[in-house]
């Protein structure tokens, strides 16, 4: 046992408030994370160097309360517990009625910031909370959709990005009208960016054997309320335009980065041979914001 994780662990003997020291100053380095107590005048800090001695090492995930033990002192998350059958992984011996308690109340003292502090969050979690937070962290990072770039930064910067950069390869949408997106099936993505420097939104196409998959995404941080579209999509083939079909979704899918791998959800598929061996396909988009519809 390091000299740092003893301090953490003599530290908690009365816990009154915790909160993390240098906090800004050394929010690069992953996997570090430092501690402070406060004791009326007395603030004793350690740095843990090892944070995954703070994971379950049966499942290598996030420990959490409750935290069991067997008589060998070997320790296990409770749904590894329950999966093992209550048999210790390392020696066999039952576990799952012992609580390690010290261990529970090392893992909620932890705190640590957001993984996106680098970029301006300043939300703090208790250790394997901030996980959660990152799916709909507003200072994600936003990776730009154009080929052969490598931007990435806050949505509204690669929006701004976008508009600065990749103008005449762009098209715009408004959340007011039905437009038209005509895309070649080789381009595989279609970008249409609200007004001069709003939302992005890829429309991408899967060329398979079969057919052609095309997804439409919005790309944005997931936070609660940025960017929350609806969309309908439809397409007829050329000249048969009561075989046509249409696709849409209440909530359009947010994503930080585009991906190039065929969708297995939340998508239209044109069959081959409703695409009379063109190569383009001129579909109908129509794109509301949420709550406008
Ligand atoms: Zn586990
Ligand atoms: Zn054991
Ligand atoms: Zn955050
Ligand atoms: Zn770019």
């Amino acid at each position: 046992m390091s000299n740092a994780e003893q301090q953490v662990i003599s530290g908690g003997a009365s816990s009154s408030s915790h909160s993390v020291a240098g906090e800004g100053t050394d929010t690069e380095s992953e996997d570090e994370v430092t501690v402070t107590e406060e004791e009326e005048e007395v603030v004793r800090s350690g740095t843990l160097l090892e944070l995954d001695l703070l994971d379950c090492p049966v499942c290598c995930q996030a420990l959490t309360t409750p935290i069991f033990q067997c008589d060998n002192g070997h320790i296990a998350c409770s749904s590894c517990c329950t999966n093992l059958r209550n048999r210790c992984p390392s020696c066999t011996l039952p576990i799952g009625v012992y609580r390690n308690r010290m261990m529970e109340r090392i893992v909620q003292a932890i705190i640590v910031p957001c993984p996106n502090a680098k970029h301006g969050c300043t939300d703090q979690f208790s250790y394997g909370k901030e996980l959660a937070h990152e799916k709909e962290c507003i200072f994600a990072l936003c990776y730009c959709p154009a080929p052969d770039c490598n931007y990435s930064g806050l949505c509204n910067d690669l929006y701004r990005h976008y508009h600065a950069n990749h103008h005449g390869s762009w098209e715009s949408f408004s959340c007011t009208y039905e437009g038209q997106a005509w895309m070649h099936i080789s381009d595989k993505i279609l970008v249409l960016q609200e007004g001069r420097d709003g939302p992005l939104v890829a429309i991408q196409c899967f060329e398979e054997e079969q057919g052609v998959y095309v997804t439409v995404n919005c790309i944005t941080s997931c936070a609660p309320g940025v960017s929350e579209f609806s969309f309908k999509l439809s397409y007829s083939p050329y000249g048969a335009p009561d075989r046509s079909m249409s696709f849409g979704l209440r909530k359009m899918n947010r994503i930080q980065k585009v991906s190039f791998e065929t969708p297995d959800k939340d998508f239209m598929f044109v069959p081959r041979y409703f695409q009379n061996g063109v190569t383009s396909l001129k579909m109908n988009i129509c794109i509301r914001r949420r709550g406008e519809e």
